[in-house]
């Protein structure tokens, strides 16, 4: 088989950060699914479909908080920017991901990227044409990831987990319900919350789907719109400002791109027009971003000249 250079160079990059050992393990995580630390991924996906794989592109794991991402996207296209900014602010908390980040008076969350907002957003998704909420948050993620190999499903381990330990979640749902930005039984909610978190995903699916938001919300491989125009550009701009909570401005300075983490270790970086990008790795950071994806994006975008400030 021929490699190609961009194989080679992502497999010698990944070679040069794997033997990172700083970080730890999200402790659910750790005791759900005692996560195999060595394995180590990088997707790309170009906008006209193409992938780029190194490592354990295959491995799964759960998207956690990049769940957030496509159930914010849902909630805007069902109810536009306006209905949805009455409840869930667009701007940068600089707290870690489970503050309880409330508007003082009204309740509202600083924005969708932090647990409170994103709770939030799956109360203002509903049923639809007898396709129930988690269903739909379920299948918007299905339609971003098509085009990669395997099925997106629910992993009934790390869903278990996320409920039997997610007090300060369940008493965020019940603390947005007294403000009424959840404005039915918080349980609910909450639930499809962790179950959306519970998906399942390699870095193939996860850089499909950031490749899906970087091509203005189309899937690349599929043709099909995921997103409207409108929103995918909505979406973008809070990841770039709150993507990576309480990090986000070092990012933004060290990157230079719309990322999106979760706990178990995977992060989503998205290059409008070009890239997506799906890394992989299970230690974690003091701000619960996986240390040695950080450096692989690092290594990439520094190395391909993907900053946005870079562009010419
Ligand atoms: N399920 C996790 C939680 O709600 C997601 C957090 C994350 O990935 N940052 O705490």
């Amino acid at each position: 088989m021929m490699i190609s250079p961009l194989h080679r160079y992502l497999s010698e990059m990944l070679e040069n950060i794997r033997p990172m050992t700083a970080g730890t393990v999200n402790p659910v995580t750790e005791t759900a699914t005692k996560p195999d630390l060595s394995k180590l991924a990088i997707t790309l996906t170009t906008v006209n479909g193409f992938q780029y794989s190194s490592g354990d592109a295959d491995h799964r794991f759960a998207i956690q908080s990049i769940a957030k991402v496509f159930a914010y996207g849902l909630a805007l296209d069902d109810l536009g920017p306006t209905e949805v900014g009455k409840k869930i602010d667009v701007e940068p908390s600089g707290d870690p991901f489970n503050e309880i980040s409330l508007q003082s008076g009204s309740g509202r969350p600083a924005n969708p990227m932090i647990n409170a907002g994103a709770i939030a957003t799956v109360g203002l998704i509903k049923g639809r044409g007898g396709v129930d909420r988690l269903s739909r948050i379920s299948r918007i993620m299905d339609l971003a990831a098509e085009g990669s190999p395997g099925e997106l499903e629910i992993n009934r381990t790390v869903y278990h987990a996320e409920n039997i330990n997610g007090h300060r979640n369940r008493a965020l749902a019940w603390l947005l319900r007294s403000f009424e930005i959840i404005d039915s039984d918080p349980e609910p909610v909450v639930q499809d919350y962790f179950l959306e978190c519970s998906t399942d995903v390699t870095t193939e699916n996860l850089s499909m789907m950031a490749a899906t938001l970087a091509n203005k919300g189309v899937n690349p491989v599929t043709g099909r719109e995921v997103f409207s125009e409108e929103t995918t550009r909505q979406v973008l701009a809070v990841m770039m400002t709150c993507g990576m909570y309480d990090a986000a401005g070092n990012w933004m300075i060290d990157i230079g791109l719309p990322a999106k983490s979760g706990v178990d270790g995977g992060i989503m970086v998205v290059v409008p027009g070009q890239l997506g990008i799906g890394v992989y790795s299970a230690p974690l950071d003091s701000h619960g971003n996986s240390v040695r994806g950080a450096a692989a994006i690092r290594r990439v975008t520094r190395d391909l000249g993907l900053h946005y400030a870079d562009a010419s």
